[in-house]
């Protein structure tokens, strides 16, 4: 049985969760001075019943005193690679930057099986819904030499854990394949399936010209777009100029996901500013991703760290476009961290971009952002007639969020508090 620093409701369906300390981005209350809204919350048959200021909730119910925890909605990335995932559980990868990782990966894949694949899968789901995850986007490789098998073990772990993690697929392949008219039929066979696709862009000729096809062929099925964008340190990567002129000169309806977006951050501020001035006008949607960026910029054989990077979070946050935060790559070739924990992720994303109050003012990142971006059904509010997928963490404030690594948490769903914790490592088999 989990153990939780607080005695669990007797009656899931009917409870006041009191005394919380929710983010005002989640929540329409007006903040106390400490800028966070103090509230009751009142959950009844698994949704929230009302969002009340602390100490006015009817006295007549039974109450959890949460003693001014932090409460989030049910977390959501809405960048991972599931199917790659744990991979480094059974190899050791020599370390390098992204071009020997694309490699050695690309050869590792080879190996995979359809059980070895589904299990790992498996793990990481299982690792992402003790963390408090609600909906996850996961890559899949589309790339030519892809095994047949991939796209149906992940539909099939996306049935499988249908109403419990919402999970998004999108085929993701390096923009070059598409030259090839077979590849890109097959690229379309399993978007319809997936419900969008993407492209790797980094630094490649003439990507305006190889853009609008994709974007075309998008619009005419309906399909969203969700792409690896300039995954770099070099000012003179310019992918993300070419996605918002394609999307612009196609006048796409459909959602366009960037991420990475490292090189922006390397723009001086006239061209950055000028760039996101076009992904506004084009409607583009981020996702920077801290974990893999850190691990994999400016690597060298000879391990000296020296510059890193990555998108400009708050930067794009202020200009009004939307942006979230997701987990990448988990221990694989192309990072060796992370283990799809939204708030670890958050923890450390703000370390890296300079975000001010992170567990305060940037839970959006990890909750109502993505939720937006992956066009989810509940936008993550915390409010009357939201289901109670809650999140409640040992932490008052965003100090007490990251000084212990990452703190306990009571994951809620359905107003019921789950006796979860994430798979054994012995779970992973070869
Ligand atoms: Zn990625």
């Amino acid at each position: 049985m989990t153990h939780f620093w607080l005695s669990p409701p007797e009656n899931p369906d009917r409870y006041v969760l009191g005394n919380v300390h929710i983010p005002r981005d989640l929540c329409a209350l007006k903040p106390g001075p400490d800028g966070w809204c103090n509230a009751d919350v009142i959950i009844e048959n698994g949704a929230i019943g009302a969002v009340m200021p602390t100490g006015t909730a009817p006295p007549d119910l039974p109450f959890t005193d949460a003693g001014q925890s932090i409460l989030l909605s049910g977390l959501v990335d809405c960048h991972t690679h599931l199917d790659k995932a744990h991979v480094a559980a059974f190899e050791t990868f020599t370390p390098g930057d992204l071009a020997s990782a694309i490699e050695a990966m690309t050869r590792q894949k080879q190996t995979w099986t359809r059980q070895s694949l589904a299990a790992r899968v498996e793990f990481s789901l299982n690792s992402a819904w003790a963390y408090g995850v609600r909906a996850m986007r996961s890559h899949v490789d589309g790339s030519p030499g892809a095994l047949g098998f991939v796209t149906e073990v992940m539909v099939e772990a996306k049935q499988r854990w249908q109403g419990r993690i919402d999970l998004q697929l999108s085929s993701l392949a390096n923009i070059n394949y598409f030259e090839d008219d077979q590849f890109r039929d097959e690229v379309f066979a399993q978007a319809q399936i997936q419900g969008r696709f993407g492209a790797f862009l980094m630094g490649q000729p003439d990507l305006l010209l190889r853009l609008i096809p994709l974007f075309e062929m998008a619009d005419a099925y309906g399909l969203d777009l969700d792409f690896h964008v300039d995954e770099g340190l070099d000012p003179a990567l310019k992918g993300l100029e070419a996605v918002a002129y394609a999307a612009l000169q196609t006048g796409f309806k459909g959602t366009v996901l960037c991420g990475h977006c490292v090189a922006l951050s390397s723009y001086n501020r006239e061209r950055r500013e000028r760039v996101i001035d076009l992904a506004l006008e084009a409607g583009l949607h981020f996702v920077a991703l801290p974990s893999s960026n850190l691990y994999l910029q400016s690597r060298t054989p000879d391990n000296v760290p020296t510059l890193r990077g990555m998108g400009p979070v708050a930067r794009l946050a202020a200009r009004g476009v939307p942006v979230s935060l997701g987990a990448d790559n988990v221990r694989d070739g192309f990072c060796a961290f992370g283990d799809f924990d939204p708030m670890a992720v958050l923890n450390l994303g703000a370390q890296v971009g300079h975000l001010h109050e992170p567990a305060r003012d940037w839970a959006g990142l990890i909750t109502t952002n993505p939720a937006r971006t992956m066009g989810l059904k509940w936008n993550g509010k915390i409010e009357t007639g939201a289901p109670a997928d809650l999140v409640l963490f040992a932490a008052r404030n965003s100090g007490e969020m990251n000084l212990r690594g990452v703190p306990e948490r009571i994951v809620i769903r359905r107003g019921e508090w789950l006796n979860v914790a994430p798979p054994a490592f012995s779970e992973l088999m070869e």
